[in-house]
This record gives C-alpha cells, sequence and structure tokens, in this order.
C-alpha cells in the first residue's frame, strides 16, 4: 500500500496498466454484473437534481426501471446503487450507441445539460474506494470483463491511476494525484532496486 495523506492505495493501481477499449469490451461495465454503481450519499440529491435532463437520454426499459423502483435503491449491502433496468440487466442509466454502452447521464453531460459528470464509483472503476476509518482505500477491481483494457494498457505502458488521473483529480483534488504520481515514482524504483 502507498500513503497519500489519508488515502491508502494499493500497489497494483501503480504497478499494473489500464486503457478502457469500448471496441472490445462493449461497455460491459454498465451491462453486467448483479447490481447498480455505488453512489455517494450527497450523489443521491445530485441525481434528484439533474433527472429531469438526463430522463430524455434513457432507454425505455431504464426510464420504466426509474418509474418503477427510484432513482436510486439499496443494495444486498444496504448502500445506495443505481437500478437495473431488470435483475441482472443494464444500469438503469445506460444508452446504447453502435452497440456500445454508455452512461446517459454522461451522454448528457458531455451535452452541457449539466455539470455532474457521472457517479464518482463509475468514473474512478476499477478502483473501488473502501470507507476505513482513518481514511479512504483505494483498491483495484478485477473483473474479467475488463481484459482488453489491460492488454491495451500495457500495449501503450499507462498504469490503472495514470488512466484515471481525471477521475482522480475530481476525488481528491489536483495537489493529492501530484503527491501521488510523485509516490508511485518513487515505489516504482523501489522495486526496480530490488530486482
Ligand atoms: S471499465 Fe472495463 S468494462 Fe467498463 S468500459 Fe472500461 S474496460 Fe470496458
Amino acid at each position: 500500500m502507498i500513503k497519500v495523506d489519508k488515502v491508502l492505495v494499493s500497489d497494483e493501481l501503480v504497478t499494473e496498466n489500464f486503457i478502457c477499449d469500448l471496441e472490445k469490451c462493449k461497455g460491459a461495465c454498465c451491462v453486467e454484473g448483479e447490481s447498480g454503481a455505488p453512489l455517494e450519499d450527497k450523489e443521491l440529491t445530485e441525481l434528484n437534481k439533474i433527472y429531469p435532463k438526463v430522463k430524455p437520454y434513457l432507454t425505455e426499459e431504464g426510464k420504466r426501471a426509474i418509474d418503477e423502483q427510484g432513482l436510486y435503491v439499496k443494495d444486498a449491502d444496504d448502500e445506495w446503487v443505481t437500478p437495473l433496468m431488470w435483475p441482472g440487466g443494464p444500469c438503469a442509466y445506460t444508452v446504447f450507441e453502435n452497440g456500445i454502452a454508455l452512461c446517459g447521464i454522461e451522454k448528457a453531460w458531455r451535452d452541457g445539460k449539466f455539470k455532474f459528470q457521472k457517479p464518482i464509483s463509475c468514473h474512478l472503476y476499477p478502483i473501488r474506494i473502501e470507507k476505513m476509518r482513518a481514511g479512504d482505500a483505494l483498491n483495484y477491481h478485477r473483473w474479467e470483463v475488463c481484459n482488453p483494457a489491460c492488454k491495451l494498457g500495457k500495449r501503450k505502458k499507462v498504469r490503472v491511476y495514470e488512466f484515471l488521473k481525471s477521475a482522480l483529480i475530481r476525488k481528491y483534488g489536483k495537489i493529492w494525484f501530484n503527491k501521488l504520481d510523485r509516490a508511485a515514482g518513487e515505489f516504482i524504483e523501489s522495486m526496480k532496486d530490488k530486482n
């Protein structure tokens, strides 16, 4: 683990490579899985505020799921998550373009409808935040649907934390990211010394 201020960062975010390869994975993270995307408490208010502008972008199934279940639901661990279109189905906020799943919230954001890009858990994926008493712990969540991203990241030599620079800056700020970048450089050097 690398400690940057109060945040613990898994070594794997520095040693592993990653670049989303949408042509290959088809945006599977929006579609696969047993429950929706984790939501922070403040994001519930945000969803209430922006939904009227998001709604026109969504699929009929997505709108119906939200009408029936609400803008957010509790998962098996009693945490707030986005609803699914149907059990085991895509996130209700998913839209499809040329066979690729995308976030409907982000699509509206790209059109300048509001300032909230998408839930931070989606923005940070494959990083998952674990809330600890002393601060956050950032872990690398491995999922076979992202195998093409690992291959592309390796080919282009982009580390997980580098690929997620904008999401990490959104969550922890630029100063924190720069500290992480320095700590990551030192960590890599120390690994070379050991080998
Ligand atoms: S996180 Fe994984 S599944 Fe989602 S777009 Fe990236 S590579 Fe594809």
